[in-house]
């Protein structure tokens, strides 16, 4: 992005030279590569850099550590005046508005855009954003055969974990359920698993396993197993009775956001 400023920035003196290009094109070509190579010294001194650091006098290797970091997690301000420009390609970024700060997700199933911190004490001169939750697949009940299909599993596996994966794809706009590898001997309580590959054009969207006979809910395994994932999660449990129970969340890089699933609807 900070090329791509830098290059836009180049190209509009590039422009204002062409104005007076007959009396560049006089000078001699030489000439004219000073030019161009002072204007990008200018520009690149008067760039703003994103990171609260001396840029002259830090170590080379330092700074570009942490322009890594910025590359793969951004800020942004929200423009006030122009119109915000969602995240294009897969990945995050933080983005910072007048009311706080916001984190922004995108993956090939989903755009996110949540509030992490509200602010208002000191003001912040940027543009409103509006939290976003938008999944490619609507709503999770198209993946209704795919989550009935693993209740049959889940029933037949239980007391012992059962574990799959359903797949969307954003090409063709289906859905797929897979079960991964099991890893060592599955028990009531753990199951470990490789993780299933996901094709081209597919992610892993929804994430489910089940705990036979216990209820459905989100445990410490699972909080540590979720954390800085993005998918759905989804655990099925009573699974020893008539009435089975299931819980489902969202999990966004830590952030767990309940998701409201009625168990009759998988096991009715
Ligand atoms: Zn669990």
């Amino acid at each position: 992005m900070l090329k791509q400023e830098i290059t836009s920035k180049f190209a509009e003196l590039l422009d204002i030279a062409r104005g007076s290009f007959d009396h560049v094109m006089q000078t001699t070509r030489d000439n004219f590569d000073v030019f161009v190579e002072t204007a990008a010294t200018l520009l690149r001194e008067e760039r703003p850099l994103p990171l609260a650091v001396d840029e002259v006098n830090t170590p080379a290797e330092l700074l570009q550590m942490d322009m890594a970091l910025l590359a793969a997690a951004p800020i942004a301000a929200v423009p006030r005046h122009a119109p915000f420009h969602p995240l294009q390609e897969n990945g995050h970024r933080f983005l910072l508005a007048e009311g706080g700060l916001f984190v922004e997700v995108r993956r090939p199933w989903l755009h996110f855009i949540h509030q992490l911190a509200e602010h208002k004490v000191v003001a912040i001169p940027y543009g409103p954003v509006a939290p976003k939750c938008e999944m490619d697949f609507g709503k999770l009940g198209t993946a209704l055969a795919q989550l009935k299909e693993f209740a049959v599993k889940a029933r037949a596996d239980a007391p012992i974990e059962a574990a799959a994966s359903v797949l969307w794809d954003h090409r063709q706009k289906t859905w797929r359920i897979e079960y991964p590898e099991i890893i060592g001997e599955a028990s009531a309580s753990r199951i470990q698993y490789r993780q299933v590959e996901p094709g081209p054009d597919e992610s892993v969207a929804i994430d489910l396993h089940s705990h036979g006979h216990l209820n459905a809910f989100f445990s410490e395994t699972d909080d540590a197993d979720d954390r800085g994932a993005v998918k759905v999660s989804g655990v099925y449990g009573n699974l020893d009775t008539d009435k089975p129970t299931v819980a489902f969340r969202l999990c966004v890089l830590g952030l767990y956001i309940p998701l409201v699933v009625p168990a009759e609807k998988i096991f009715g």
